[in-house]
């Protein structure tokens, strides 16, 4: 891209500092200290226009999501964030544009003090991919795999906000302003997944869906469990905004909620909850890890059904409004 080089003067600028970054942005790679005896934890994420959000997302909310989108899976692994890199594919080269999206993405950064260290600019069809390193104390770093029989099953902060304004957003093209919120700019659970090391036995975020992604904890630590319909965290809008049984297919089935979910031995329940206060971030109990294989659900009057383990499908659904929508 001819004018590739103002852009990332501009992003130079802005990159942010830590002593840790040995060289930042400039060269042909950067150079960055692990501190002595921690792990590396690296995740990456890629947001497509259309698909991942509405083309209409203001670029502020672009940024901000792409960032946190990524703080979300490190805060799954109990990750303290440090680094990151950003990989801009754009239609054409936006100043306007880049400085809009880097106030939303560097202000998510500045609160968890990550640096921007590198990148690469193209053209094409706008997509974002952003990659995130982070550090965890050697041997500390919570995984999927690690649930027990006998667990409580935790969620974080409340579940189906995001999903609500989608939906709102294609029927009637507004959506409630908090739940719209929820869905432009997730609040990654970062303070709280640090605070779960040591606690948690399987940690996840919620960001395909809860029955996806309880299903890939499941999965991994080769367990079922039994979900409480009615102990599901809801916000005040999502009640106020859809009846009962669509609130609940949005908080199983919809996605982008950014929340964890995780399972810990009933004796460790408060310090669950103290991880939650410290964090200052509301947790849930809404279920139990079992022996047998699948994922129950209880309703409110006691009834138990297997769960159909949909969760948002990137290949058949997108974010385009329409009347198939
Ligand atoms: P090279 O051809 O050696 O890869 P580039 O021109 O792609 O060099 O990049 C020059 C420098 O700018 C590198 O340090 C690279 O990491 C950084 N950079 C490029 N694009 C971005 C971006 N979108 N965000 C942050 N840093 C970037
Ligand atoms: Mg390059």
């Amino acid at each position: 891209m001819d004018v590739e080089f103002d852009l990332i003067a501009r992003i130079r600028e802005r990159a942010g500092k830590r002593d840790d970054v040995l060289l930042g942005i400039g060269d042909d790679a950067a150079i960055l200290r692990v501190p002595v005896g921690h792990d590396l934890v690296v995740s990456t994420d890629t947001l497509n226009i259309g698909v991942h959000f509405p083309p209409e997302t203001a670029p502020s909310d672009i940024g901000w999501k792409a960032f946190a989108v990524n703080l979300s899976d490190l805060a799954a692994m109990g990750a303290t964030p440090a680094w990151c890199t950003l990989n801009l594919t754009m239609p054409e080269a936006n100043a306007i544009w880049l400085d809009a999206f880097l106030d939303g993405f560097l202000a998510l950064a500045a609160q968890h003090r990550v640096a921007l260290v590198g990148g690469d600019t193209t053209r094409g069809p706008l997509s974002i991919t952003v990659t995130v390193h982070g550090f965890v104390p050697r041997d500390a770093a919570m995984r999927r795999s690690g649930a027990q029989v006998g667990d409580d099953v935790w969620v974080s902060g409340t579940l189906g906000d995001a999903a609500a304004a989608l939906r709102q957003w294609r029927d009637v093209s507004v959506a409630n302003s908090i739940l719209r919120q929820r869905l432009d700019r997730p609040t990654p659970r970062i303070g709280l997944g640090v605070f779960l090391r040591g606690i948690a036995n399987a940690c996840i975020d919620v960001s395909d869906g809860l029955l996806a992604d309880i299903g890939h904890i499941l999965d991994a630590s080769r367990v079922g469990a039994e979900l409480e319909l009615a102990s599901l965290p809801t916000s005040l809008e999502l009640a106020n905004a859809f009846d009962a049984a669509m609130r609940i297919a949005l908080q199983l089935g919809g996605g982008d909620d950014y929340e964890l979910c995780f399972t810990a031995p009933p004796a460790r329940a408060h310090e669950v909850l103290r991880a939650g206060r410290r964090s200052r971030v509301a947790v849930a109990r809404i279920g139990r890890v079992e022996r047998d294989p699948g994922l129950r659900l209880r309703d409110a009057a006691g009834s138990v059904s297997e769960a159909r383990r949909t969760g948002y499908r990137h290949f058949d659904e997108t974010c385009e409004r329409g009347d198939s929508a």
